[in-house]
């Protein structure tokens, strides 16, 4: 299986989304639900709902810092090893534009960026849709619906999300500069 099309999630993968979100708002509204809770259950929407809040704010969006070599490893992705990258995230309608307007000024190195309805596994069809061969993300219940129709590489910079279940039924890394595509080469 040859990997020509990569999708990648961005929030808590490529950037670190918490930090700055903590920076601003009160962390009780945002804060992480309980690990045990991820196991087949899901984050609750109203935890969802009030990151998606905190991202109306322009300000929060400006301070979204890339984790450490992720440039590098896009660069790596797409020059030495000839993939098409994708970023697929998900906004609000109205932060939709600005959303945009930043990524592709952010992240010149990639081929397209789709923003889906900040809704949870809504990301598999889009996925299918776009022809993506691997996807990259740091949500379990993402990779979980997304798993049996695409390979997947699960990552957790923070150590925190990462669900045991997936991590033996998914290559894990701890860090997206880790990744790389030799378990999906034959
Ligand atoms: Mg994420």
């Amino acid at each position: 299986m040859v990997i020509k099309t990569i999708g990648i999630d961005l929030d808590e993968t490529l950037v670190k989304l918490y930090p700055a979100l903590k920076k601003i708002y009160s962390y009780n509204k945002i804060k992480y639900v309980p690990v045990k809770t991820l196991d087949g259950k899901g984050i609750p929407d109203k935890v969802r709902i009030g990151i998606q809040e905190a991202l109306k704010n322009p300000d929060v969006m400006c301070h979204l810092k890339l984790y450490p070599f992720v440039m590098e490893k896009l660069l790596y992705l797409k020059k030495v090893k000839k993939c098409k990258l994708v970023i697929v995230t998900s906004r609000h309608d109205d932060i939709k534009e600005q959303t945009l307007h930043w990524l592709h000024k952010r992240f010149p190195v990639v081929d397209d960026v789709i923003i889906t309805p900040p809704l949870f596994k809504i990301k598999r069809d889009t996925l299918l849709k776009n022809k993506i061969d691997l996807w990259i993300d740091d949500n379990p219940i993402e990779i979980e619906d997304v798993m049996n129709d695409i390979p997947c590489i699960m990552i957790s910079n923070r150590n925190t999300r990462y669900n045991h279940y997936l991590r033996h039924k998914v290559p894990f890394v701890q860090y997206f500069f880790q990744i790389n595509l030799n378990p999906f080469s034959r």
